[in-house]
This record gives structure tokens, sequence and C-alpha cells, in this order.
């Protein structure tokens, strides 16, 4: 593999053949999210157990893993917290902190448990009393935040983006400030709210000036907006004052969510200078349900773009970083009968890796958690359709968006519902990320 730091074990090298498939039929759709290929990770619960617990989706399925863990086919192995079943708690946390290589034991034996033509899948394939208590439709499970969040940073490390913002912000000619092509810019958000896929986001009100006063209003944001971003989880922590080495930095990833950091336009213009947006972020943050994991992604793993001038030895790695992850955006007004697709890029444009980005968080001493949220920054492409905010894609509002169902758009507006999608596009099958999805409600009186 192209990450020398990160040699795969033949086990795991097993679960990525595209030629595997799962006795769960649903699975095997070559436009279905969640094939055997990718198994991702969340938390749910249903009417009739109402107890959140962790499971992995396959097809058109929840597998509990609770269960399969009670049922003694799930084995955690020896040296971790034994007997105790991580499987059964509201958040993905305590499963997480066992380490990379519990993470990738259970990927082979869920992998395993169900692929249709393994001898080890039997217990569960054919067992109708297991199967009935450990699968669970997703259209009847309710999602959960799937990790508790200590901490959540959000970094800005798209080039694309920044040079928008700087053009339309301050200055086109100087439109990407020297310091951003030497180090990932991010600034610390807020873990409180971030949400699950599917809460509603009220409109914040807030201080807007408005060019032609002296002074701010109080009032409802008039420019909201989305940012389309990626996550990661960190699946291992660091003490205060040891960083993390640049190198190292993707053994600390547990995995990948879609996040869409909303974001107030107008109350982010007035407040940002001297110290970066507040509460134009803070009000709401969503991120999807299924967490996929660093493992799941690594056929899809690509070359990061080149880096000019060359980075400080400490944001250095040899080897690939980035990754392949195909990106869409979908607006769909509230009385409208079909979304408008309004933007569709890829991760792999993104300037900084995630790598350096924890390299970079951790290198003045910062200890981070298992669980902490660090959000990509707006992923914008170089085509004017592949930007990732409606603020470049209508540039400030300047040239709204058409819509299908009729209409334009400049910025949201109340009972807008936007959604996020994201997918690895593989030979026969994708690894997909499933949908981050959030409404708009109007801002309180
Ligand atoms: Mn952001």
């Amino acid at each position: 593999m192209s990450n020398p730091s990160n040699p795969i074990p033949a086990d795991l090298q097993a679960t990525f053949d595209p030629q595997r498939k799962s006795w769960i039929e649903s699975a095997n759709d070559a436009a279905c999210d969640f094939p055997i290929q990718n198994l991702p990770f969340g938390v749910f619960s249903t009417a009739s157990h109402e107890n959140a617990r962790v499971g992995v989706a396959i097809g058109d399925s929840v597998v509990d893993l609770a269960v399969l863990h009670e049922a003694g086919l799930l084995r955690v192995p020896a040296g971790s917290s034994g007997a105790e079943n991580v499987f059964a708690r509201a958040a993905l946390n305590d499963f997480i902190a066992l380490g990379r290589e519990v993470w990738r034991s259970v990927r082979v034996q869920l992998s395993s448990l169900l692929a249709r033509d393994t001898t080890s899948g039997a217990t569960l394939r054919d067992d109708a009393g297991l199967r009935q208590r450990a699968l669970v439709k997703l259209a009847d499970a309710k999602l959960h935040l799937p990790v508790e969040i200590p901490g959540y940073t959000d970094f800005y490390s798209s080039k694309e983006h920044a040079t928008n913002v700087g053009s339309m912000f301050r200055d086109p000619k100087n439109a990407l400030l020297p310091n951003w092509s030497e180090m990932p810019i991010g600034y610390n958000g807020r873990a409180s709210s971030v949400v699950v896929s599917g809460t509603s986001v009220r409109r914040p009100n807030g201080q807007l000036k408005l060019p032609d006063q002296e002074r701010p209003v109080f009032g409802a944001c008039r420019k909201l907006d989305i940012e389309l971003e990626t996550g990661f989880i960190v699946g291992r922590g660091n003490a205060l004052g040891e960083p993390i080495a640049c190198e190292n930095a993707e053994a600390h990833i547990f995995g990948m969510v879609l996040l869409n950091d909303w974001s107030a336009r107008d109350i982010q213009q007035w407040e940002y200078v001297p110290l970066g947006p507040f509460n134009a972020k803070t009000f709401a943050t969503t991120i999807s349900p299924w967490v996929v994991t660093l493992d799941a992604l690594e056929p899809f793993r690509v070359a990061q773009p080149v880096q000019e001038p060359q980075p400080l030895d400490y944001l250095r790695h040899a080897g690939n970083h980035a990754f392949d992850i195909a990106l869409e955006v979908l607006l769909h007004p509230e009385a409208a009968s079909e979304a408008t697709s309004i933007a569709r890029t890829n991760f792999r444009h993104m300037y900084w890796t995630m790598a350096q980005q924890l390299a970079h968080h951790t290198v003045a001493g910062c200890n981070t958690r298992v669980g902490d949220l660090m959000g990509s920054g707006t992923i914008s492409g170089p085509t004017p359709d592949s930007f990732g905010s409606l603020l470049e894609l209508t540039w400030n509002g300047k040239n709204p968006l058409e819509l299908k169902s009729g209409g334009t758009r400049g910025f949201i507006e109340d009972g807008d519902e936007l959604t996020l999608a994201g997918w690895c596009q593989g030979e026969g099958y994708r690894v997909g990320f499933g949908e981050c999805v959030g409404k708009i409600l109007p801002a309180l009186k």
C-alpha cells in the first residue's frame, strides 16, 4: 500500500476484496452506500428497544453489535476491557478507546460473519432467532450522535475555498494570507452544538452590520449558509505536552463523517476580526450518523496535492494521505417536488491532509481525546459548480442559483432542507457515508 507507516495485515486486506458479497442481499446492490466493504459504525435504538447501542450498517440493515457480543460471536481480544460489552453503550467512545488493533479485529470478524461464502458466518446467517434479534431494518432504526465529542475543531484547508473567501471578504489580489500555505489554519469550535443528521436547525439571531449604517442591528441572519466538510474522529488521544508526529497521525484517527458547518455569513463578517468565527458558527454543526473507518477508506487512498512551499519538517509525511471521496450537496425547498444538486466536488482536492491537521493541532502541546471531532474546512474544488458553500456558489448572493423546482437561492431560506452526501466509488460497489441532513426552522422572534 502507498502509506509506508500504515502496513495492512492480510486479514484486513481481505475485507477490501471487491468480489466479496454478503448474504444480506441489499448490501450487494452497486448503488448501496453500505456494502460489506464498508461496515461503518454508529449508535441506534428502536421503538421496541429504546436503549441506544452500537451497530454497523450493511445494506438496508443495522447489525446490533451488543447482541452479537452477548451471543459470543464477536470477540474483543484479550488485553482490553475483557467481559465488558463496549457495544451496549450510547456512544462509540469505549469501543474506540480499545485501539486500532481492536477496530481492525472487529472489522475482520464482522466481514467474515456477514460474507456470503465464509463458514464462520454460518452461526448468524443460519440462526433465525439470533438473526431476528441482531438485525434491524435501517428504516426502523433511530440514529443517534455516534460519539460523545469532548472537543470540536474546524480547519480551513481547501486552497480554493480560502482563495474564494479571501477574494470576497478582503482583497482578490492577496486572497491567501502568507500563513495559509505554511500551516493548516484552524479554530476551536463548540462541541456542545454538534448534532446528528436529521436534527432541525434554527436560524440564528445576532448582530448584523448593514453597509449603510454605522452601528449593527440585532436580528435574524439573512445570509445563512452551509459548509460542505468532512470530519475525522480522534481514535487515540495524546497526553498534554506530547505532540503527535505527522508520520504517525493516521494511527490516531478512527474514521470520518460528513459534516455541515452551518454558517451565518452576515454575523461572521461583522464578528470575525480579530479572533475568528464565534456566534456565526456556534449555533449548530451537523454530522452524519455513520463513522466510516479509515480502514474502510484504505483502497481509496490517493496522493494529496503538491505542496509549495514544502512544509516545515513537523508537517511532512511520506506516501499518500488524501482520499478519493466524491461529495454532493442537495437543496430541497419545503414545498418543492424535488431537490436540486447545487455542488459536486471531491475530498481529494484538500491541500492539507488530516494527518497534517492533527500534527499541527498538537505541536504546541495541546492534548486530544478519544471522540474529538476535527472538521476539514469547506471543501471547494477548482470549478464554480464544485464550491462547498452558497457564499462561493452565488458569490455572496450576487449570482443566485436556479432551482429545478423553480425559484432561486442566494442563501438558505426557512424550510429549506440541505443534504450532504459522500461516497468512494469502487469497482461494482461504493463505500458511502449515508446522508447528512438538516432543515432550517425560522428564527426566534
Ligand atoms: Mn468550516
